[in-house]
């Protein structure tokens, strides 16, 4: 598909993270109330002004009127297209709405971003091959490095909704109780480990009540956000067996701040690669459910310094979205609108392609070092950037960045 013009020439440059084609979705304030909008070039429309103004009309009752998109993904997989095609109408170059629509547009540099829907529940998988194998590796030996269930079933966990952050909110490092292979009994600190991992958010638009097929689910899918799944380490270590993470994953999640709708990403889907044992029926994938979207891991210290540490791509996963979301209801379990899947941590298979510390660090015992930053682990002060973007043909699908800084640990969290 070729780039759809605007009448903003922002928005058809090439390197512009915002095109027509792409659409997505926030919520956002410019000192007042926080509004729907949608990302245009540098740009940002006002879309629950445009509902007020009866430029954009979606049902029958206003589904813009609050801060969150919870109402229109509940609406359905048609209106949600619909939505789509009135926006592309009013923004398309020489639209005959131009004079109309303009005063909607507020400059994106001073606009406050916000969470961009209300998280139901959130479910974090373990769903990217280079990455289990690595961790598995670590702590395993590479014999064992991939849980015998793995290569059967998206590996998943039960997250935090109340977690979930929006780019730019502030993460503290977190205390909790660790105990280290070599100490006699656990103490309770600070985490020395704290680490990030590169995800991919999918958000689940549509309900369901029993299970769904790979294909249902892939339908049911909303759109897709970056996702920084902080991660204490050392805390994890030592809590995780044999139910899984909890406080380690539990201190906050991050989330970009606009949601790219799944029919921005269509032109752009791949395969999930080469299966290694063949799924069971209900876990098979009839057509491409992954993505190419290239990804960036950036640190920047507290000092200002910045360096790429990571650059892999989504298609990369081993499990897709849809195929862990039909996971998901396999038992009946039902899902929500506004359910947060996390894809898992998604590394390639180079060593400057993994998407943690303790990946690319190797558990602490090859620290990363570029451009004068040396890091086992996240340092107080650092600053970890998420970057995402598929390539058109002239144009790009860009996701924006899902920032967070790593504030020190209190001094004595229980004081009161
Ligand atoms: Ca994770």
């Amino acid at each position: 598909m070729p780039l759809i013009r605007a009448w903003l020439e922002a928005a058809n440059q090439p390197e512009c993270d915002f095109p027509l084609n792409n659409l997505p979705l926030g919520v956002f304030s410019t000192g007042g109330t926080y509004r729907c909008g949608v990302a245009i070039g540098d740009q940002i429309l006002d879309a629950t002004g445009l509902e007020e103004a009866g430029l954009l009309r979606l049902g029958d009752m206003p589904v813009l009127d609050q801060p969150g998109w919870n109402k229109l993904m509940a609406l359905g997989p048609a209106v949600w297209a619909a939505l789509r095609a009135r926006l592309t109408d009013l923004l398309r170059e020489a639209a005959p709405e131009q004079d109309q629509v303009a005063p909607f547009l507020h400059p994106m540099h001073g606009a406050r971003m916000h969470m961009p829907f209300t998280v139901a529940e959130f479910t974090d998988f373990y769903a990217g091959r280079h990455h289990a194998t690595n961790v598995g590796t670590m702590f395993r030996g590479a014999e064992n490095a991939l849980p015998p269930n793995w290569l059967h079933i998206p590996i998943g966990y039960n997250g935090r909704a109340s977690s979930v952050v929006v780019s730019g909110s502030p993460v503290r490092r977190p205390w909790g109780q660790i105990k280290g292979p070599d100490d006699a009994k656990p103490r309770f600190a600070p985490s020395a480990r704290f680490d990030l991992e590169l995800e991919l958010g999918a958000i689940v638009g549509q309900a369901s009540n029993g299970p769904v097929t790979v294909a249902e689910a892939d339908q049911m899918i909303f759109g897709y956000v970056l996702l920084n799944d902080w991660s204490a380490r050392d805390i994890q270590a030592w809590e995780y067996q044999p139910l899984g993470p909890f406080q380690a994953k539990a201190t906050a999640t991050s989330i970009s701040p606009w949601i790219i709708m799944r029919a921005a990403l269509e032109p752009f889907r791949v395969s999930t690669p080469a299966r290694e044992v063949p799924l069971l029926p209900h876990l098979q994938e009839r057509g491409p459910m992954l993505y190419d979207i290239a990804l960036q891991v950036d640190l920047t210290s507290h000092d200002g310094q910045s360096v790429t540490i990571a650059r892999t791509n989504y298609r990369e996963m081993y499990y897709s979205s849809a195929q862990q979301l039909a996971h998901h209801t396999t038992s009946g379990c039902p899902m929500r609108v506004g359910d947060l899947l996390g894809s898992g941590t998604i590394s390639g298979p180079t060593k400057d392609s993994r998407g943690s510390l303790l990946e690319l660090g190797w558990g602490g015992k090859e620290p990363i070092q570029a451009g004068g930053i040396t890091r086992s682990f996240l340092e107080d002060g650092d600053t970890i950037t998420l970057r995402g973007a598929t390539q058109g043909d002239g144009y790009r699908i860009g996701f924006g960045t899902c920032e967070g800084t790593v504030l020190p640990a209190l001094t004595d969290p229980y004081e009161r």
